[in-house]
């Protein structure tokens, strides 16, 4: 299987990590759309939320999420954070393996585009 973020999870591509347990991983995005853009992701290889199967919901959603909030106490992000989950090709998503997009050190607009 062809996948870039399967790749930065195994090491064989060269990334900035900001966080790493067994399930997760968290690295600075290539292309940033503020000044914190991390993409959290499960090491698992799961296609997007709408393929998620339960058991790994419970598992990793909170792992994901607890990873979330050491990152942003680490990045010193206190005002405040958007977290952002792009799904299959109308919700916006190039890359086919579960990430969450956590954005700081800016205000955010809303609505997204
Ligand atoms: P999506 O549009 O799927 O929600 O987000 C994919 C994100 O992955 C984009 O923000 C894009 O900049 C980022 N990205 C794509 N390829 C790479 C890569 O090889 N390395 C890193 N660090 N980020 C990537
Ligand atoms: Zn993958």
């Amino acid at each position: 299987m062809d996948c870039i973020f399967c790749k930065i999870a195994n090491k064989e591509l060269d990334t900035q990590v900001v966080f790493e347990n067994d399930q997760v991983l968290a690295f600075e995005d290539v292309n940033p759309q503020a000044p914190t853009h991390i993409l959290v992701i499960p090491k698992k290889h799961i296609p997007n939320i709408q393929e998620m199967k339960l058991e790994d919901q419970q598992l990793l959603l909170p792992e994901i999420f607890q990873a979330i909030q050491q990152i942003a106490d680490d990045k010193e992000l206190e005002k405040g954070y958007r977290v952002v989950n792009n799904c299959k090709d109308s919700g916006g998503q190039t890359v086919n393996h579960l990430h969450f997009h956590l954005l700081g050190g800016r205000v955010m607009q809303w609505p997204p585009g």
